[in-house]
């Protein structure tokens, strides 16, 4: 059988179901009668807990490093503490069920760790929620998949594949990923691109239908899923797998090559990263610097709030990786669908028009600073540029601006190096930034358009919302009357004009670019020579025509079938 979903990463995987799910941790509480049998419950879910945990650690020793290592070690630490452990047995012992005996003791302790103040004892805060949800899950018997030890040749198969579920995946081992939510522009999806992992994403009831260990091909490529593959499927597979690798080497033929239109009009064309490491894979595509690197993967990760000092080596690491080439870094853009737990953020009605992004780090002046200055540090070791995601008015630069030059006077007076020229542009990713490019163009070194959001605030459509998907479309020409209008303001203030967001890599749309007079692309490091192949097709004039008949059409529908056609 064929099952369709949205081709969000290319390629084709073969491998086996891992269903992978973020257990429900739901329970009902009751007063215990028999408290000697919940006290031996509650003992064996600790036992258990810490079996897991001490061999969860050995295997991020292995893969990650002892540091990494440690974290999980120091829950088994804080778990075995006979003080804590007696609070919870005392609870039991007066008829409280396991369960509430574990959250009520470990939230009274988190809630002790936050009200000191100090950012060490309140990042344990965060740990001893850790642990609440680990202990939990061993007495509701929920414990999730650890991805990290998942066999070679896997396919998970998810609702929903979070950052942190990413975070442990270790490519060449699995083989692709389904799920049954997330859009071409989720942050699934991109992660799944950086990873060069076939993906197919918002395949309904996929959970439901496809079962532990079933044999699957999936196609991310054509956003398809074949279940129990005939002998003849799996062959077909096999040779496209095949052909999806000689297109990758053809492509190895740009390398090295100018980014240039085919009447040699220059582009600068950049990579999309979430960690430093991810610059290697970058610059091996030949990318010619990073054009975003999505700080809040540094942060989205951890247990714990990364420190001045670990940011600054993760900066300065990306810095050193590009040699001097451009590293666009983008200040933490949290809030919307990117939660990081250890900030403790509050759930919003609203998120993706609340407390996030630029305006909640301009609140958080303790957390901003830590980054703000780990990136000037950084700048001592290369082309670092700063960019600031969100923005709606020329204020928030400005006030992002003068705290930079508050913590460069720091700098001078504490003999500390940093780069006192640092590029600082703007992500124009709102209707309001858009709107006001050219005022915004005078204070901004650079902008980048942030093509994924941007469409969604003008539609109004939210990116991972199936029901608004028809509206959610950089085609449309709301959205791409705005982007040319971005682009023709920054051109005409001499700044530079990129754009960061999926469609710069769209190779339908890249003649548009072309004639809106776009100067640099960023795209996933897996698109930059596909990119670069795009590019040299079209001529100025060539991509003036069309754009001047397809900025002339009204619906989505019609442009983007004019763009089909007119495909190169
Ligand atoms: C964008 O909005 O286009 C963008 C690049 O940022 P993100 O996808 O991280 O929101
Ligand atoms: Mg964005």
């Amino acid at each position: 059988m064929i099952l369709n979903g949205t081709a969000a990463s290319p390629g084709i995987g073969i491998g086996r179901v891992a269903l992978v799910e973020e257990p429900d941790l739901s329970y009902t509480s009751r007063t215990v009668e028999d408290t000697a049998a919940e006290t031996e419950r509650f003992n064996a879910a600790i036992a258990a807990y810490v079996d897991y945990t001490n061999a969860q650690a050995d295997t991020m020793r292995e893969q990650v490093g002892e540091k990494e290592a440690e974290i999980l070690t120091g829950h088994v630490v804080m778990i075995s503490d006979p003080f804590m452990q007696g609070e919870m047995t005392k609870l039991i012992d007066g008829g409280t069920c396991a369960e509430d005996a574990v959250v009520q003791i470990c939230e009274m302790f988190a809630t002790m760790f936050e009200a000191t103040g100090d950012e060490l004892t309140m990042q344990r805060a965060t740990d001893v929620r850790d642990v609440k949800t680990g202990v939990l899950a061993e007495l509701l018997n929920k414990r999730p998949v650890d991805i990290g030890a998942l066999p070679q040749d896997t396919i998970i198969v998810t609702h929903d594949l979070t950052p942190s579920m990413t975070a442990g995946i270790r490519p060449g081992v699995i083989a692709a990923v389904v799920t049954e939510t997330g859009g071409l522009t989720s942050h699934s999806a991109i992660l799944a691109r950086a990873m060069e992992l076939p993906a197919v994403l918002s395949l309904p009831n996929a959970c439901a239908i496809l079962k532990q260990g079933d044999l699957l091909i999936v196609n991310g490529t054509a956003g398809a899923v074949t279940t129990e593959p005939t002998d003849e499927e799996l062959a077909l597979a096999r040779n496209a797998q095949a052909a999806y690798a000689a297109e990758k080497a053809e492509l190895a033929k740009f390398v090295g090559c100018r980014s240039v239109t085919a009447d040699g009009h220059q582009i600068e064309l950049f990579a999309n990263i979430g960690k430093p490491e991810d610059a290697t894979g970058a610059m091996e595509r030949d990318a010619e610097g990073i054009g975003l690197f999505r700080t809040e993967f540094l942060f989205m990760d951890k247990p714990t709030v990364p420190t001045e000092d670990e940011q600054f080596e993760a900066y300065k690491k990306a810095a050193i990786i590009c040699k001097g080439k451009p590293v666009i870094i983008r200040t933490l853009d949290i809030g919307g669908d990117k939660d990081v737990p250890s900030l403790g953020m509050e759930p919003e009605e609203n998120p993706f028009l609340g407390f996030r992004a630029v305006r909640y780090c301009l609140a958080r002046e303790d957390l901003y600073r830590t980054q703000l200055r780990a990136l000037l540090r950084a700048s001592a070791f290369g082309d670092i540029r700063i960019m600031v995601p969100l923005v709606t008015c020329i204020d928030e630069l400005t006030a992002v601006k003068d705290l930079l030059a508050r913590y460069m006077l720091e700098f001078k007076q504490e003999g500390i190096a940093y780069n006192p020229d640092i590029q600082v542009g703007i992500m124009v990713e709102t209707p309001a930034a858009a709107i006001m490019a050219d005022a915004l163009a005078e204070e901004a070194d650079f902008f980048s358009i942030g093509t994924n959001d941007l469409t969604g605030y003008t539609m109004c459509a939210d990116r991972g919302n199936e029901k608004v998907r028809y509206l959610y479309s950089t085609y449309n020409p709301a959205v791409l009357r705005s982007i040319k209008r971005v682009i023709e303001e920054g051109n005409k203030a001499g700044i530079m004009v990129g754009m960061c967001g999926e469609a710069a890599a769209d190779p339908l749309l890249i003649p548009l670019w072309i004639s809106f007079g776009l100067g640099e692309y960023s795209v996933s490091a897996t698109s930059v020579l596909a990119t670069r192949k795009q590019v040299s097709l079209w001529t100025k004039a060539e991509a003036d025509e069309l754009a001047e008949k397809v900025m002339q059409l009204k619906t989505a529908a019609e442009i983007h079938d004019a763009l089909q056609a007119a495909k190169k």
